[in-house]
């Protein structure tokens, strides 16, 4: 009697490769392992990718004011990025057919981006449309190599623009996705190649508005396209692939003994990610964990390392506080006055205010005298937030109701993430003691109403400082 061997093979895995993870011939010849190797244990796999690393922002350099007037550093970036994606294709592409149909997909891409730029130039000023269009082309031509990549490495493939599966509005630079629209698009196209073996390779960042125009996601938007597709299909896991081991304890190239944190909650990477860890696009966790797919943050570069598991809940608790992270560059804006006590609206004027400056406010707090409201805004627009709260408030400022409005040297905010201080009193005490006892004053001080974070404004030169010392506080918790 024969036996009979059964591999049990999982359905649908989506891997997610950042710009680091595919952005040198080693880093890309890795990426080919590592799907080769998931091809061999699921039944359909699809990967998302970023733009090779930096090519983004030289990109924007390409379309920003500075080179468009000046025809040779144009042509300098399109030669840098023409040699960045060939040194590549020359490492990883072996048959010279496939690898002439890469390059000139490739050179194509540039040409458009040259061309525009050179519209812009014309113009005399660039729209938010182009400006995606441009900012997309690094997953454009990332996708060719990659799959090229791919096939020359026995993994069949086929490079895919996500303007084909997902739908936006058109609020370019940080467009939002229709997933009804974008799920029937996305089985449409992608179920045919993985019916047929293949391993589709879409551009991360990239969609398309209903129209059919270019759209972005937010910069680091790769994450998210992941998340989307990963939603769409659905598959049963999304794997976020970076240069790290996860998620961390602190960003690794600040705190070097930072160690990765094996499961963290749907609320503790919301409030790192919005606090300033790159590790993960804040809107990515929303569309797997409610279609119930498990996500995972790894490192490319050792991929044997289980890194991070992102889950709904987190019941058992012990490590209170878990993670850290920092934003720097901000100012301190404080409304203040006397008369500010129980005039009604000055909240809302003053962040409306704020809104239509387009600003973001990262802190806010307001003492319960009603005395005084102060926010966070990134340091460069400090001067244009007075000036316009200055201006709204001109009748309250002449009448004396609000005294000054004023702004502080910089700032930064460190953020102490952890599920655990919901349950356990006296973290905002052992935070304020460390950060005491290491002579860091605190400039102000706020605690979101998920409880789960408490962060804290320091100048800029103690942000470091504050960082180590609460970095300390995990070790001790742990060990607790
Ligand atoms: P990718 O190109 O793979 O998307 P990113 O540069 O966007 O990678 O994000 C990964 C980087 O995030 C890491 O190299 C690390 O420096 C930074 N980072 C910041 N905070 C954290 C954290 N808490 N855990 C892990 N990485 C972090
Ligand atoms: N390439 C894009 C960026 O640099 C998107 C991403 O990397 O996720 O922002
Ligand atoms: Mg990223």
């Amino acid at each position: 009697m024969k036996t009979q061997i059964t591999t049990i093979q999982k359905n649908t895995l989506v891997m997610k490769f950042g710009g680091t993870s595919v952005g040198t011939p080693d880093a890309m010849r890795q990426a080919v392992s590592i799907v080769k190797n998931e091809k061999a244990q699921w039944k359909n796999v699809v990967v998302i990718t970023s733009a090779l690393s930096g090519v983004t922002d030289t990109l924007l350099k390409m379309a920003s004011c500075e080179t468009i007037s000046n025809p040779k550093a144009l042509d300098m970036f399109a030669l840098e990025l023409i040699q960045k994606h060939d040194e590549i294709a020359n490492a990883l592409i072996h048959e010279p057919v496939l690898f002439q149909q890469t390059i000139q997909a490739i050179n194509e891409v540039i040409s458009q981006v040259v061309n525009l730029c050179k519209a812009i130039a014309v113009l005399g000023e660039s729209t938010p449309r182009v400006m995606d269009t441009i900012a997309s082309a690094g997953e454009r031509m990332c996708i060719h190599l990659l799959a090229a990549a791919l096939n020359s490495a026995g993994v069949p493939a086929t490079a895919i623009e996500a303007t084909r599966l997902i739908v936006t509005d058109e609020h370019y630079g940080d467009a939002h996705p229709d997933f009804a629209r974008t799920k029937k698009n996305t089985c449409k196209v992608l179920n045919p190649i993985l019916e047929g073996g293949k391993v589709p390779v879409i551009t991360g960042f990239m969609a398309a508005s209903e129209a059919g125009t270019i759209t972005t996601l937010g910069r680091g938007g790769s994450d998210y396209s992941a998340a989307i597709i990963g939603a769409a299909l659905p598959a049963d896991d999304v794997w976020i692939y970076t240069d790290v081991n996860g998620v961390m304890t602190a960003d690794p190239r600040l705190v070097p003994d930072a160690s990765t944190v094996p499961v963290c909650s749907f609320r503790e990477i919301a409030e790192l990610a919005y606090y300033g860890a790159k590790v993960l696009h804040p809107k990515t966790i929303r569309p797997v964990i409610e279609a119930g797919i498990g996500l995972r943050v790894c490192n490319t570069f050792q991929p044997e390392h289980p890194g991070t598991r992102l889950v709904s809940e987190l019941d058992a608790q012990h490590d209170v506080i878990k993670a850290i992270t920092t934003v720097r560059g901000l100012k301190l804006i404080t409304l203040e006055g006397r008369g500010m006590l129980g005039v009604p609206g000055v909240a809302a004027k003053t962040f409306e205010t704020v809104a239509r400056l387009g600003t973001s406010v990262p802190l806010i707090t307001q003492a319960s005298s009603e005395q005084s409201i102060c926010f966070a805004v990134p340091s460069e627009k400090a001067d244009q937030v007075i000036a316009m709260l200055s201006k709204s408030f001109a009748h309250e400022i002449e009448s004396r109701d609000i005294d000054r409005v004023w702004a502080t040297d910089e700032v930064g905010i460190v953020t102490v993430v952890g599920e655990g201080m919901r349950s356990t009193p006296g973290v905002a005490g052992r935070v304020c003691t460390a950060l005491g006892d290491n002579k860091v004053n605190i400039v102000a001080m706020a605690q979101g109403s998920s409880e789960v974070a408490i962060s804290v404004m320091v100048n800029a030169a103690d942000l470091q400082p504050a960082l180590k010392v609460l970095h300390k506080l995990i070790n001790h918790s742990d060990a607790a």
